[in-house]
């Protein structure tokens, strides 16, 4: 990979000499429009039809049954994990190969991490892995409830994550989960507008989130999505994110112990502006991932594809580099150029919280975690 012609080809595809981000967000349309409509009508917070409007909106894009909107992703997947019956004690798995809020959300439980390894396709969990794990180190006793064979822990729930909006073997998890007793709950919150077997990501599993952080596809400025294949989950989940308030014209009544979890309209206001724009994001950012394709065709440097029968969103377009002195080599030529790469997050397992958490073999996070790196993802503004 030269370097420097890789620098000037981003500036071309950016057409700026200045700094070029790794993912910054784009407010083409009616942001401002609508953001300033909740100042002037002074409904910038928990009460507001923004709100509605955007989780009509995500709803119908995913085609969930219910979506309800968060105040950011981690608190989406949060509350996703106790909808899907998660408790404290249980041993939930997941991949070390992933973003720290995955883990956060488990933890905030009471729940322990599994590692699982990932896969070379998908770079998201491995089915095979998954599997072979926990038939050297599961069992199911005599209620049907998957446990740990060394510490009699229950083991609940399985949280793949789309790496970079590259949809996992859904097909394949969902079977080995169904085998061992595990509810599975998509960490979606890089892959809105990815799709698996041409059914959105989030809705293969019973309850997921999104997240509209800064840096994603679309932005809330902060903001997530609790995605429902459930009516009645749905509604379970707006009463508990909502502070478990019975409706009422003025008197307080909670019947549980809810969280003030609620997207504020500002934030919604934000989203439904960016939702317009949606489609055509997906279409650009699709186009610049081919052209990132044909530049790396024959470099020693490997594009990331979309797995087969499945369409990505790449939200974050990256390369797997030859050995980590290579990796090292084009972080710093790039980063020094003022063109902006990043290596993949550091294992969860090499986090102070996680170092002594269980775990597999982890081979293919620990050659992926010295070789990739992300490049600008963008949306490419017309010329
Ligand atoms: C962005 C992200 C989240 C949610 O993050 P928030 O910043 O809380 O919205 C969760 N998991 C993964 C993998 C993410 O990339």
């Amino acid at each position: 990979m030269d370097i420097s012609k890789f620098n000037q080809f981003v500036r071309d595809i950016y057409g700026t000499d200045k700094f070029i981000p790794l993912h910054e967000p784009r407010f083409l349309g009616n942001e401002k429009k609508y953001v300033l409509d909740t100042i002037e009508s002074t409904f910038v917070s928990s009460v507001g039809a923004f709100v509605t409007d955007f989780e009509e909106k995500i709803q119908a894009f995913t085609g969930s049954k219910r979506a309800v909107a968060t105040v950011n992703g981690t608190a989406a997947l949060h509350v996703a994990l106790l909808m899907a019956g998660v408790q404290r004690e249980d041993i939930v798995i997941t991949q070390a190969l992933t973003f720290v809020a995955t883990c956060n959300a488990l933890s905030y439980i009471g729940a322990e991490p599994l590692f699982i390894d990932v896969s070379l396709k998908t770079l998201g969990l491995c089915p095979k892995a998954f599997d072979e794990y926990l038939e050297e180190h599961a069992f199911i006793d005599d209620l049907g409830v998957c446990r740990h064979k060394n510490s009699n822990k229950r083991i609940s729930a399985v949280v793949p994550m789309h790496t970079f909006g590259h949809p996992v073997e859904l097909d394949e998890l969902l079977e080995v989960s169904e085998k061992w007793h595990l509810i599975l709950v998509e960490d979606a919150a890089e892959s809105l507008g990815s799709y698996y077997k041409n059914q959105h990501t989030g809705t293969l599993s019973l309850v997921s989130a999104l997240s509209f952080n800064g840096n994603k596809v679309i932005t809330t400025g902060g903001g997530g999505m609790v995605l429902c294949q459930e009516e009645a989950l749905g509604a379970k989940t707006k009463h508990i994110t909502t502070t478990a308030k019975i409706p009422h014209p003025y008197e307080f009544y909670h019947d549980e112990n809810g969280f003030n979890y609620r997207m504020p309209n500002l934030n919604a206001a934000l989203g439904c502006a960016q939702m317009e724009n949606l489609t055509g994001f997906l279409e650009k950012k699709r186009h610049l991932a081919r052209q990132y394709q044909e530049f790396f065709k024959d470099a020693d440097t490997t594009f990331v594809v979309e797995p087969e029968n499945c369409r990505s969103n790449y939200w974050l377009n990256a390369i797997i580099c030859a050995d980590k002195t290579h990796r090292d080599n084009v972080l710093e030529g790039t980063n020094k150029g003022q063109v902006m790469t990043r290596p993949i997050w550091t294992l969860m397992t090499k986090l102070p919280m996680y170092e002594n958490a269980l775990q597999d073999h982890l081979g293919n996070s620990k050659w992926l975690e010295e070789r990739v790196v992300n490049i600008p993802s963008s949306v490419p503004l017309d010329a």
